[in-house]
């Protein structure tokens, strides 16, 4: 194996081998760009020193030996050359671009014989000790690991005795004794003295950028970007060029685009007499690009003709880091520009235009999950930057809100019909709350994980909450929010809260608002052109259905029933319902629920305008519906007429110990027949009006849970003689389908049976994530988190379809299926629906199409869009 490359050797494509920088610095030398030369230890060099028990196998040391001797002949200089040395630059460089994660190491091969060497040659002995200190305090840094602090501390010492601004103030002398200081904290800390020999100090540095892969802050970037920890570091060796040489010097980084907003102008920064770092840490306040036209006209041309040589070549908005030693351009680093998802947007579209690209290109450029961005109302940033910041939850679903506090559901409906903006706060959500939370601008939740009530709720809504906000204390006894020492929040004061990282502001923030135009939807139309699968959304009433078409959706892939009972102003007939001894009192009950039901869906119908809509029977377990507080029990019995303590038992009658696998699902529908009949005949007399009003109907009625078939069988006959016996009273026929939700593991095995009674399955793979791994969605976040840092699973299954395991059951369901009913429409419905893996793990199953929350639609559009390229 070869593992070393000189930079005449590489090419962009070699990431993988080279690292991005070394790919890049490769391919910016090959296009004759002024790159300083060198070479790139590949990232399986660094593989390898991992494999050996962290050692540089002798072999590779000789390889980079070899590379060095061909350098130094090239530059004419040698390391650690009393006359005039070569200095370098130890760099390094991951596959996947980290910004400032990993280290690199400035101006090495100084030493106190070098540095006189360096001073005859370049005639300029303040520069030659401001590199010596700089590299001293580098290496103890990155490959001692002494603390940079105690290095500053000197420099900010001197600088206050000598009463300077700047370090450009310091003096040569000044900057020789920093240099003899700077020796003596190493050798305090290191306990020898500072490494003179260059060799030495190379194959230290390089070591050091080995494990600098394994920082803890390395770690944590790969993990919240996705990227493997096996990929490892390239290092690359670069000869230095000098942007701290006087006036004439100087260095900086660039964008070809403004990478917040993606508009056409070169946007950046520099420094004059300044290395490495400095610009990015704030010593001085770096100048912007524009004005290094009027300092130094002819390296300002130069630079801006690279600019567009380079985002040409490379297609793609760059991202450059320069040099400029003694009015002589270097350019020391290229990559693809990291950017806002507007800016992204707005790129690519321009782009296109420019015909630099084509629109598939496009739609690949665009990170689906970065969306997200743009759906939700957001924090506008200068005024984020004045807010007072007051706790910190967690970020359950993105957007921002603001409004007066409320602590209950019915504060919140009122507050609301009076015309205010209300935030919910509770300690935690029940189903009960589902009202107060539609009308609220936002939630938060002192309690509760991600994936508690109030999160996978307001998700499912686009609504913005945070939640287990364990910084405050909720009392809705009091209604008041206790906030660090003596902070209280009372009843209909401002919060505002962002879901999208879970912050809590005392007050109102100022936001902006979402818009799908301009670029976006020219982006979208392109999606729309390429993607071959369709994307529906999970809604259950006509706002979140209105919403979801803006955004794109083809159709309801999973209109739930049961939120539809929660309602105010349903609940007590629902309750009669279930609480009814005989069928013909459920009957009864259920009489009162028919019309408005009716209503619901024919008010769905009505927004959809002809697109297919799937609407789940009542699926969870009886009990959620009941009343568990003792006031609204006493109320209901009067209500009724029936003694509270019949009602008490009832409850405990119905509690179950394992609800999740217990009596729900077309369970119901078997036990309970008069309520599937009801629901039946509310879709089919919700069509008909719609089709009495002049709109096309597609209604698709779907069975929740089922895991053999005779379960289907019998539900489907129930369905079939209910809607046909509606269209006969009503004289119109609709056509419809009935099929079911494939969510139990046996109904995927047995597939083939099932698909005989079913005209489609719908993945239900929330569900069929929590039977096939037997993790119960309630409990799991208590050791899932655990599960993924200790790599027992890659991903928390419940978000990102574990296509392994519950993967091949869908596939196996989908095969099964299709092989006794080739025709048979399958789709996915369940938070996985919206993920961009998974979409694309849809589509290559021949899934016709994907179901997610309204506020994920565009981003299923895009993924599946991409899946198809
Ligand atoms: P990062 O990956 O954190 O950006 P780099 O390896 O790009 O780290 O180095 C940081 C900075 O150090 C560069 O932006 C550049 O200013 C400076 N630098 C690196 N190599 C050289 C070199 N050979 N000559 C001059 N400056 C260099
Ligand atoms: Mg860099
Ligand atoms: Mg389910």
């Amino acid at each position: 194996t070869k593992y070393v490359y000189s930079f005449k050797e590489g090419s962009k494509e070699m990431k993988s081998l080279l690292g991005g920088k070394g790919a890049n610095l490769a391919e910016m030398t090959k296009i004759g760009l002024p790159v300083p030369q060198g070479f790139t230890i590949t990232t399986d060099a660094c593989n390898d020193y991992y494999d050996n028990d962290k050692v540089i196998r002798a072999e590779i040391v000789a390889e980079i030996e070899e590379h060095l001797a061909e350098l130094e002949e090239l530059q004419g200089k040698k390391l650690g050359c009393t006359k005039n040395p070569l200095l370098v630059s130890v760099r390094s460089g991951a596959v996947f671009s980290m910004p400032g994660m990993m280290d690199t190491i400035l101006n090495l091969g100084l030493n106190d014989d070098s540095v006189i060497g360096l001073c005859e040659a370049t005639q300029n002995e303040r520069f030659a000790y401001d590199s010596y200190r700089r590299f001293i305090q580098m290496f103890s840094d990155v490959a001692m690991e002494v603390p940079k602090y105690k290095f500053e501390n000197v420099l900010d010492r001197v600088k206050e005795e000598k009463g300077y601004k700047f370090d450009t103030d310091l003096t040569t002398e000044d900057l020789k004794g920093i240099v003899e200081e700077f020796k003596g904290i190493y050798k305090k800390e290191v306990g020898e003295d500072f490494p003179q020999d260059p060799k030495k100090q190379l194959m230290l540095a390089i070591e050091a950028v080995f494990r600098s892969w394994n920082n803890p802050r390395a770690i944590v970037y790969r993990k919240l970007n996705d990227i493997s920890n096996k990929l490892g570091t390239a290092v690359n060796i670069q000869s230095m060029v000098f942007g701290n040489m006087g006036q004439t010097s100087g260095t900086g980084v660039a964008f070809t685009r403004n990478p917040a907003t993606g508009e056409n102008k070169l946007f950046g920064e520099y420094l004059i007499n300044a290395q490495g770092e400095d610009v990015v840490a704030g010593i001085r306040t770096p100048q912007n690009i524009s004005t290094l036209k009027d300092v130094m006209p002819e390296i300002y041309d130069q630079f801006v003709k690279v600019t567009q040589i380079l985002e040409n070549h490379y297609r793609d908005m760059q991202d450059i880091e320069f040099t400029i030693e003694n009015e002589k351009l270097f350019i020391l680093q290229t990559r693809n520009g990291k950017r806002t998802a507007k800016a992204a947007i707005n790129v690519a579209v321009d782009l296109v235009e420019s015909g630099i690209i084509d629109k598939k290109e496009a739609i690949m450029r665009v990170e689906p999950n970065q969306l997200d961005q743009l759906l939700h109302p957001t924090f506008e940033d200068k005024a984020l930057k004045e807010a007072h910041h007051i706790a910190k939850g967690l970020p359950a679903s993105p957007g921002a809100a603001c409004g007066k506090v409320y602590f209950n559901a019915d504060d919140v409906v009122e507050a609301v019909a009076n015309g205010e903006k209300a935030l919910l706060v509770r300690q935690e959500t029940s189903p009960e709350d589902i009202e107060g939370m539609v009308k609220a601008e936002g939630i938060l939740t002192a309690r509760g994980g991600m994936t508690s009530h109030a999160a996978v709720v307001a998700r499912g809504m686009g609504k913005c909450c945070v939640a287990g906000c364990g910084e405050i204390k909720v009392d809705e006894a009091a209604k008041e929010i206790r906030a660090g020492e003596d902070l209280v929040i009372k009843e209909g004061d401002y919060l505002s809260i962002d879901g999208s990282t879970g912050n809590v502001y005392l007050g109102e923030v100022k936001q902006s608002p979402v818009e799908v135009t301009g670029n976006f939807e020219k982006l979208m139309n392109w999606v729309d052109e390429t993607k071959q699968m369709m994307v529906r959304t999970n809604a259950d009433n006509p706002r979140d259905a209105k919403a979801a078409i803006e955004f794109g959706a083809e159709g309801i892939g999973l209109c739930r029933t049961e939120h539809m009972f929660f309602e105010e102003d349903r609940i007590p007939a629902v309750r009669e319902m279930i609480l009814s001894e005989t069928v013909e009192q459920r009957e009864k009950a259920l009489e009162k629920i028919l019309p408005m039901q009716r209503k619901d869906f024919f008010e769905i119908f009505e927004v959809m305008e002809g697109r297919p809509v799937n609407i789940r029977l009542l699926d969870p377990p009886l009990h959620e519906f009941l009343p568990q507080d003792d006031e609204t029990i006493k109320e209901l019995a009067e209500s009724m007429g029936i003694p509270a303590e019949k009602i008490r038992k009832r409850i405990v009658d119905l509690e179950e110990f394992n609800p999740m696998l217990g009596h729900r699902g077309c369970r119901l529908a078997i036990t309970y027949p008069e309520i599937c009949v009801m629901q039946a005949r509310a879709i089919m007399e919700g069509a008909i009006q719609a089709v009495e009003k002049g709109i096309k109907v597609v209604p698709e009625i779907m069975v929740p849970l089922v895991g053999e078939v005779n379960e289907l069988k019998v539900i489907r006959e129930m369905i079939t003689e209910t809607v046909e016996k509606v269209m006969e009273e009503k004289g119109v026929r609709v056509d419809y389908t009935i099929g079911t939700m494939i969510e139990i593991p046996r109904a995927c095995v047995t597939a083939d049976e099932i698909a005989e009674v079913a005209d489609f399955f719908s993945f239900g793979t929330n569900d069929l994530t929590q039977m096939g791994f037997g993790y119960s969605r309630d409990d799991a976040g208590k050791f899932l988190g655990e599960y993924v840092d200790k790599e027992i699973l890659e991903k928390d299954p419940f978000q990102v379809l574990d296509q392994k395991g519950i993967g091949k059951l869908v596939q196996m369901g989908a095969k099964l299926g299709r092989s006794v009913k080739p025709e048979l429409k399958l789709g996915i419905c369940g938070e996985h629906g919206g993920e961009p893996s998974s979409v694309e793990f849809c589509y290559n199953t021949g899934l016709n199409y994907v179901s997610c929350s309204p506020y994920r639609v565009p981003i299923a559009r895009l993924a599946a869009a991409q899946a198809s390229i």
